[in-house]
């Protein structure tokens, strides 16, 4: 069977030529429909992970390389198989508020993708799909429906828009970034909900985030990018317990514990002036343990069953293909 979904050495390059910008570099995984999991992609801004949520939604076409939906080409499919990936792959942002529309109540936000979609075939199954739905984010439905955006919380709009995604029965969730415009109390909450979805309802999450202690606390596995490349990768316990490329040794050195509210990448992990080297190692002018051989680009190096570095303080381990990374990230 087809994996669900698969990243074949997909690049994404704005501007190619003199001035592009390679803002995603030949990157692979796959996940699969039997093993519904949350996946984190973590960095700082540029890193590229908000470019691979546009990839996956479609809403951009990648440069070089394919993303396959089921086994077909996202950027071939038409009729009911783009209908069906619409609605199949659904996506949370940031900004709890951004989808409402002030003049409208919830209901209308709920009811605008059942009628699109032809989720029900009455109002009365519609009205269930929408208690269900509120239910399973753990919300009261009497509390919810009839209710304007103003007269509800930051948390409340996000859990509401992760059940608008429910509704459809999405096999893919993109979350990028659902927590961090939500007071700091809610977040526990909103991310425990995220685990509901794909515990009880099998919806497989990518998690886009640049706060290494949510995604420690949810995820499975984790993807850190750094300029469009994958610098580490592995399980959650690995990667971040023990990290092995510098680059997330820094991120996981600047993570406050005891103050789940400061964000890394806040303060000392400002993007460098230093030029980068366009064939070597993208973190070269960042590196403090930058090396000769670093001026050519390191493939990545299996350092445990599930974690891997693009770093070479570890050439002597074994060198994992870039299709391969997926055998590192636990589910
Ligand atoms: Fe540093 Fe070299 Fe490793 Fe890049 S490859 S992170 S420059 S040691």
């Amino acid at each position: 069977m087809a994996p669900l979904l698969e990243f074949k050495n997909v690049s994404k390059i704005y501007n190619p030529g003199k001035d592009e910008t390679v803002a995603l570099d030949n990157l692979s995984f796959t996940l699969k429909e039997e093993e519904p999991t949350i996946l984190t992609v973590a960095g700082e801004s540029g890193s590229g992970k908000t470019t691979l949520a546009m990839l996956l939604l479609g809403f951009i076409s990648a440069t070089h390389g394919q993303i396959l939906y089921k086994g077909k080409d996202i950027d071939n499919l038409r009729g009911k198989e783009k209908v069906a990936f619409r609605k199949e792959v659904q996506a949370v942002f940031q900004d709890p508020f951004a989808v409402f529309n002030p003049f409208y109540t919830v209901d209308h936000l709920l009811e605008v993708p059942i009628n699109r979609f032809k989720i029900a075939s009455n109002k009365h199954e519609a009205r269930e799909k929408m208690n269900e739905a509120l239910t399973a984010v753990g919300l009261q439905p009497d509390e919810i429906l009839g209710r304007y955006p103003h007269q509800l919380s930051g948390g409340q709009r996000q859990r509401i828009n992760i059940a608008r995604a429910l509704i459809m029965r999405p096999k893919i969730l993109i979350a990028d970034e659902p927590v961090s415009m939500v007071d700091a109390s809610l977040r526990a909450n909103i991310l425990e909900t995220l685990q509901v979805l794909q515990k009880d309802y099998g919806v497989s999450i990518i998690y886009i985030t640049h706060d290494l202690t949510t995604a420690f606390h949810i995820a499975d596995s984790i993807m850190v990018l750094y300029r469009g490349s994958v610098m580490e990768a592995g399980g959650v316990d690995e990667v971040i317990k023990t990290p092995q490329h510098p680059y997330t040794q820094l991120l996981v050195d600047s993570i406050p514990w005891p103050d789940l509210n400061r964000r890394w990448g806040q303060t000392d992990l400002v993007p460098s002036e230093d030029s980068v080297i366009g064939t070597g190692c993208k973190f070269y002018s960042r590196c403090p343990h930058a090396m000769d051989v670093c001026k050519s680009r390191p493939g990545l190096f299996q350092l445990e069953p599930y974690q891997t570095a693009s770093c070479y303080l570890y050439k002597d381990k074994p060198e994992l293909k870039t299709e391969a990374l997926s055998s590192v990230l636990p589910v």
